[in-house]
């Protein structure tokens, strides 16, 4: 089976004193192996070096973006290979927030995956549609578009976790269903099979994400399609840890 995943995106939060709370309060959990759980917390890039030495061992860190291609002469970006050299194994690319408010194109996501994956990182790819696409009908159009411009770049899924964001539920408190989590869930594994093979749509992670909390994750967690969670205010305060605890 595919393990779970549940992710703390902890978006553009936190001062030194914040999240050294945070990282005590994960590291004093009582949570399940990291043989049935993949937990990977997302710090701002300024934080990934304290959080990298005081974070326990079986928890992982993703940085929230990276550059497109190799480092240089790129004033305010990251890049995957500084990454890399930080020991940081996980990156966050095309999360709606950048695809909406920096303008990252599909095709510029789809360019950063496979340029992180080259670089060794691990992948979770975001894919959502806003609120008006949904309500026009197109929202397996759009995740279908944003997962094929990846798929257009990359061959192998073995270090992409998929999530599904839509981008209504993301900070809103207005969750998806769990009949619409798995509804497209089960569409975009679909899609997979069909445009990436049996083998890919079988083993890829697709994580649900959008107002994601301790009170509705289990239902979430239930689905069949949905094979993990990405949190984002949530992954700030007690209740993640119900979150981590929520397949079980
Ligand atoms: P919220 O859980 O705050 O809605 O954010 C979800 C998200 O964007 C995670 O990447």
């Amino acid at each position: 089976g595919r393990k779970f995943f549940v992710g703390g995106n902890w978006k553009c939060n936190g001062t030194t004193d914040e999240v050294k709370k945070i990282v005590s309060m994960l590291n004093e959990a009582e949570v399940p192996s990291e043989d049935d759980v993949d937990v990977v917390v997302s710090p701002p890039f300024v934080f990934l070096p304290i959080v990298k030495s005081l974070l326990r061992p079986d928890f992982s860190i993703a940085a929230q973006n990276c550059w497109v291609r190799k480092g240089g002469a790129f004033t305010g970006e990251v890049s995957a290979e500084m990454l890399v050299n930080l020991g940081i194994p996980w990156v966050i690319l095309g999360h709606s927030e950048r695809r909406l408010l920096l303008n990252e194109s599909k095709e510029f996501v789809g360019d950063k995956v496979a340029y992180a994956l080259s670089q060794g990182l691990k992948v979770i790819a975001c894919v959502g549609e806003t609120l008006e696409q949904r309500e026009s009908g197109s929202t397996m159009a759009v995740v279908a578009a944003q997962t094929k411009a990846i798929a257009d770049r990359v061959l192998n899924w073995s270090n992409i976790v998929l999530a599904y964001e839509p981008v209504w539920a993301i900070g809103t408190g207005k969750v998806a269903t769990p009949a619409q989590a798995q509804e497209v869930h089960s569409e975009l594994r679909k899609w997979l099979h069909e445009n990436a093979g049996a083998e890919v749509a079988a083993t890829t992670r697709i994580v649900y994400g959008g107002s994601v909390n301790g009170a509705n994750c289990k239902e979430l967690a239930a689905k069949p399609d949905v094979d993990g969670l990405l949190v984002g205010g949530a992954s700030l305060k007690p209740e993640f840890i119900d979150i981590i605890k929520s397949s079980t």
